[in-house]
């Protein structure tokens, strides 16, 4: 969040009327997970993030219109507009490219009915999503201050992906989508995509793997490494082709590489650590599910197998890989081994309950 130390962010704080004395972002994030706590304090009973997402769409006043096809986009566009409600007549325009969802004010709406109305685009690949996407409509309504509520007509449209205010509502999102006060007593001590299925089944059935696994791993009190692994191009690859200066000369072909790194807030002082960019070994179990000769795969590794085209290599630390193929992509947790040496995966608890680690735990 330390880059999001950006005027717009301040301006957003400052409506709040929030304490500006350190990072705004994270000023309003304590904001948003306050409010949280306000409106659960009404329903003790909400035991999920999912239960919390519905009791905080009526609380502000909004409700969801979720569209799976090109036909009901259309259908519901109809329904608005001849319902008086004339920002709907872009509606379709609105939801292209990287947009993933809109709120707007109603204005036929009467006394008693929600003020908003959000529409959550599941057309294709976007329904991945849908979970997230609430949350991000939740995420602009949660940082409107009461004077600023009265007057919003409808969420900013994505105008690149680097708006200071999308990459701030997406945080809200990713947090309040997973808030920890639920989250973090389901982890156990094994670090298992079955635990990962068990505990989104159980707090959040409509979640993306992806952000159920980061949330997870982000989270947990033993040692691990969340990465997504995909076919990409080195940085100056990327460069050289961008500027088509390969000639007569055969372009690279793609490798796998590390796209996405999520490392438990201890595993960096365990010696867990991988780059992101980095290419994933031809002999790790990542590479072998990533070939498509199996769809599942665990293994114990070393970390030392992990190295760069100039034959720089991670330092040696015996891990378990455990490698989920997600698309196009492959998802792996890392943990350190022994950390959770059997699969499939329970709830068994380990030796180890308080965390410490010592050395022979790690060979
Ligand atoms: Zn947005």
């Amino acid at each position: 969040m330390d880059r999001l130390h950006n005027q717009k962010i301040w301006d957003i704080a400052n409506a709040l009327q929030l304490p500006t004395n350190g990072s705004p972002a994270d000023a309003i994030l304590a904001h948003c997970v306050e409010r949280a706590g306000a409106m659960l304090a009404d329903f003790p009973d909400c035991a999920t993030p999912s239960n919390l997402l519905d009791i905080m769409a009526a609380t502000l006043g909004t409700s969801f219109e979720v569209v799976r096809s090109d036909d009901e986009l259309l259908a519901l566009q109809k329904r608005y507009v001849q319902g008086g409600e004339l920002g709907f007549v872009n509606l379709d325009k609105e939801l292209h490219g990287e947009v993933y969802g809109v709120t707007y004010r109603r204005m036929t709406a009467r006394t008693g009915e929600r003020p908003f109305v959000s529409v959550i685009d599941c057309r294709g690949d976007k329904a991945l999503r849908s979970y997230f996407t609430k949350w991000h409509e939740i995420g602009h309504l949660l940082i409107l201050s009461d004077q600023q509520r009265t007057t919003y007509k409808r969420t900013h449209a994505r105008g690149t992906s680097k708006d200071p205010e999308e990459i701030l509502v997406d945080a809200i999102a990713g947090h309040m989508g997973f808030l920890p006060q639920f989250l973090v007593p389901e982890i156990g001590n094994d670090v298992a995509f079955a635990e990962v299925d068990r505990i989104k089944g159980k707090l959040c059935p409509e979640a993306s793997t992806l952000a159920s696994a980061i949330a997870y791993a982000k989270h947990h009190h033993e040692p691990c490494v969340l990465i997504e692994a995909k076919l990409a191009f080195k940085k100056d690859e990327e460069a050289d082709m961008l500027q088509g200066s390969f000639g007569f000369y055969e372009p690279p072909t793609p490798k796998l590489r590390v796209q996405v790194v999520v490392p438990s807030e201890n595993a960096k002082e365990h010696g867990l650590y991988i780059p992101k960019k980095y290419r994933v070994p031809e002999v790790s179990v990542i590479h072998r599910v990533h070939e498509g000769l199996q769809d599942y795969g665990v293994a114990s590794e070393c970390m030392s197998m992990w190295e760069t085209s100039d034959g720089k290599r991670l330092g040696a630390l015996q891990v378990r890989v455990e490698a989920r193929k997600s698309f196009d992509a492959v998802l792996a947790l890392i943990s350190l081994a022994g950390g959770s040496p059997q699969y499939p995966s329970s709830n068994k608890k380990k030796r180890h309950s308080d965390g410490a680690h010592d050395s022979a735990d790690r060979f």
